[in-house]
């Protein structure tokens, strides 16, 4: 276990010292961007040991595969402070579950998906934070609500009760430009300053991965999702 800590740490250190670097070329202060360790697909000793260097907001993408770490790790030397990220695609009968065992949720893209998590957050567990996921690549395949309906969907959104609208999330095609992925960011920042404008109170931009976090902090990123940097190469599902 040690030295998988000592390994998790050093990955965590230069992260962290990615996401600084941008912040100061982006004029940011350092704690203006959060990190999000992305462990899906790797077991709960991984965030055990992530967790122990220090990690304490984690993000997950399958819901039968979190329950289960999550449960582990409460119950088998809990750490203080873990705050869960649900990252993935939701499917309205895993919502229950989904609004039950996070803190978090990133990507709701439609009515019935808010109005079941709102329901099923039940008292006494805080209001969920929530981010809206936006299509901000146009690619069809993509999921994420368009720009068009945003609107319509926040404001949806912002009146359900157990529910707290934080944000915007997006995943932008994945390029090697640079230029373009910053394009993308903007466009997400400028949609939640447009939200904001209309009196919304959005504090909240989830974006950037391993390969993209530097862009996505320039335009203003709040969370960072991070996988493959920390972890390392994940295994084809
Ligand atoms: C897997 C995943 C990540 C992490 O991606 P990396 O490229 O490994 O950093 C971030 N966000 C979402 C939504 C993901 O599914």
């Amino acid at each position: 276990m040690a030295t998988i800590i000592q390994a998790l740490q050093a990955r965590l250190d230069s992260v962290n010292q990615r996401i600084s670097a941008a912040c100061a070329r982006a004029g940011r202060a350092p704690d203006a961007v959060t990190l999000i360790a992305v462990s899906k697909t790797f077991p709960a000793q991984s965030v055990r040991a992530a967790a122990a260097a220090g990690q304490r907001h984690f993000g997950e993408n399958y819901v039968q595969e979190s329950i289960g770490k999550i449960a582990e790790i409460a119950a088998n030397a809990p750490f203080d402070g873990m705050v869960w990220h649900f990252i993935g695609p939701i499917q309205s009968n895993k919502t229950r579950q989904i609004a039950q065992n996070f803190a978090w949720v990133h990507t709701i893209d439609r009515d019935k998906i808010a109005r079941r998590l709102a329901e099923q957050r039940e008292a006494p567990l805080p209001a969920l934070n929530v981010c809206i996921e936006v299509n901000v690549s146009g690619e069809a395949s993509k999921s994420g609500v368009t720009p068009q309906a945003l609107p319509a969907l926040a404001e949806l959104v912002a009146g359900l009760p157990q529910l707290r609208l934080r944000g915007l999330m997006a995943i932008p095609e994945p390029t090697p430009d640079e230029a373009l992925s910053r394009r993308r960011f903007a466009g997400l920042r400028e949609l939640r300053d447009a939200l904001n404008a209309r009196g919304h109170t959005l504090d909240t931009l989830s974006m950037g991965m391993t390969a993209d976090m530097e862009a996505a902090i320039a335009e203003g990123a709040t969370l960072v999702r991070i996988g493959t940097a920390i972890f390392g190469e994940r295994k084809p599902a």
